[in-house]
């Protein structure tokens, strides 16, 4: 019987369940909860931070204390109340930290310095053509310097550094960066050059989690997030939770089916629906064939002229993404489905005014319709802003907070100061 427990034991490793949670972790969850509030909030009283986090009031003005003397809150005039005391409202010190982001394709890397509140410091770019990763680190290291260099912001005061690169499916398609970037340990090998934590995310994600800190997405916990680039994909905000899947692959609805006999796509199937939603459908629809001529500034000026075949290609891909989003709103009834991406605002906007009214939905009956599809984060540097909230979210990240050990560590050790 023993042998057979220990034999089950090796063969099934063990499931992390939910864990639990000693007293500095509670302070650091506790720390998390008052910089959510305010994130969500605005400026807060402390007496509002209280009712907004449900603590004693002895452990908020704590926490407002220690987190005021790291610099993270700055307090502001005191306020008349209606009754009692005038308070102090308390706000995020937008430079009490800042964070790195960095978009890639196969012929540009752009790389952006943003403070807390996700407003941009300085912006650098560079030309690449399909690098080996080997050589992508390199130029990655290079730049993280360079922004830090020319801002003069302190290393110890970034929380890290986020990359977007374009979904997995399809990575040596003309969707990816070059041949080798999967599976290589790029997280990993830059953290060890730059000595900052780094982490990867697919550009759709990295975009929604920048919906979620800095766009409308705050007001929501559960919302998807449409992003169009040279293929398609979205990002999942699950209560509160960015949603990856079991292998990092949620969210690549690019490859949904949406007419059963149409295009050929790299995938081996027909009709997916990236085929007709994307920068590269768009592209084709317009017979761009030179990848140097291509630029979503051109696709914007087809627009201003309404070219017959410009807007032929953006009346189908609202036919097209219109059943993909019943799709979504069936499996995930969201508060709301933002589309954004890659495409300047202006495209998006015509795009989400054709969307509206969507197909009638499970959420139909719940919602206005035109509250069901928002305009999203939608910019050519959309990626890079969203790769440079990455850090921020997964820093202050109450969830994560108590299964991830590493979040908990990057947390107390770079902002909070304690070992
Ligand atoms: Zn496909």
């Amino acid at each position: 019987m023993a042998t057979e427990i220990s034999d089950m034991s090796r063969s099934e490793p063990l499931k992390a369940g939910v864990f639990g949670t000693n007293l500095e972790q509670a302070k650091e969850h506790n720390l998390r909860a008052v910089i959510d509030a305010l994130r969500r909030h605005g400026a807060l009283t402390r007496a509002e931070i209280t009712r907004a986090t449900a603590l004693s009031v002895q452990t908020i003005s704590n926490l407002v204390a220690e987190l005021e003397q790291r610099g993270l809150l700055i307090a502001g005039e005191p306020q008349k109340a209606k009754r009692g005391q005038p308070a102090k409202p308390y706000f995020l010190n937008p430079e009490g930290g800042y964070s790195i982001g960095i978009q890639m394709d196969h012929q540009l890397v752009l790389a952006k310095l943003v403070n807390m509140a996700g407003v941009e410091c300085l912006e650098i770019q560079k030309s690449i053509s399909r690098p080996s990763p080997e050589e992508g680190l390199e130029i990655f290291a290079e730049m993280v310097e360079q922004l830090l260099a020319k801002t003069r912001v302190d290393s110890g005061k970034v929380f890290g550094v986020g990359i977007a690169i374009p979904g997995p499916y399809g990575i040596s398609g003309p969707t990816g960066v070059g041949p080798g970037w999967v599976d290589f340990p790029i997280e990993q090998r830059l953290g060890e050059k730059i000595g900052l934590p780094v982490r990867v995310e697919n550009d759709a994600n990295a975009a929604a989690i920048a919906e979620r800190l800095h766009g409308e997405g705050k007001k929501f916990d559960t919302f998807l997030y449409v992003f169009i680039g040279m293929g398609l994909g979205a990002g999942l905000f699950l209560n509160g939770q960015i949603y990856h899947g079991v292998r990092g692959a949620a969210g690549e609805i690019g490859h949904i089916i949406v007419e059963p006999e149409g295009r050929l796509c790299d995938c081996g199937n027909r009709g997916c629906l990236e085929r007709y939603v994307s920068l590269c459908a768009a592209y084709e629809a317009i017979g761009e064939t030179q990848e140097k001529h291509r630029s979503p500034e051109q696709l914007e000026k087809l627009l201003d002229q309404k070219d017959p075949a410009f807007m032929g290609w953006l009346t189908e891909a609202a036919e097209k993404l219109r059943r993909g989003i019943h799709a979504l709103e069936s499996i995930f009834d969201p508060e709301v489905i933002f589309i954004g991406g890659l495409l300047p605002p202006k495209i998006t906007r015509a795009l989400v005014d054709m969307l509206i009214p969507p197909l009638p939905s499970v959420v139909s009956q719940l919602k206005p319709q035109e509250e069901r599809i928002l305009l999203g984060i939608s910019a050519p540097s959309a990626p890079a802003q969203g790769a440079a909230s990455v850090p921020i979210f997964y820093e202050f990240n109450i969830e994560r907070q108590s299964v991830s050990q590493a979040a908990s560590q990057s947390l107390s050790r770079k902002v909070l100061g304690s070992s």
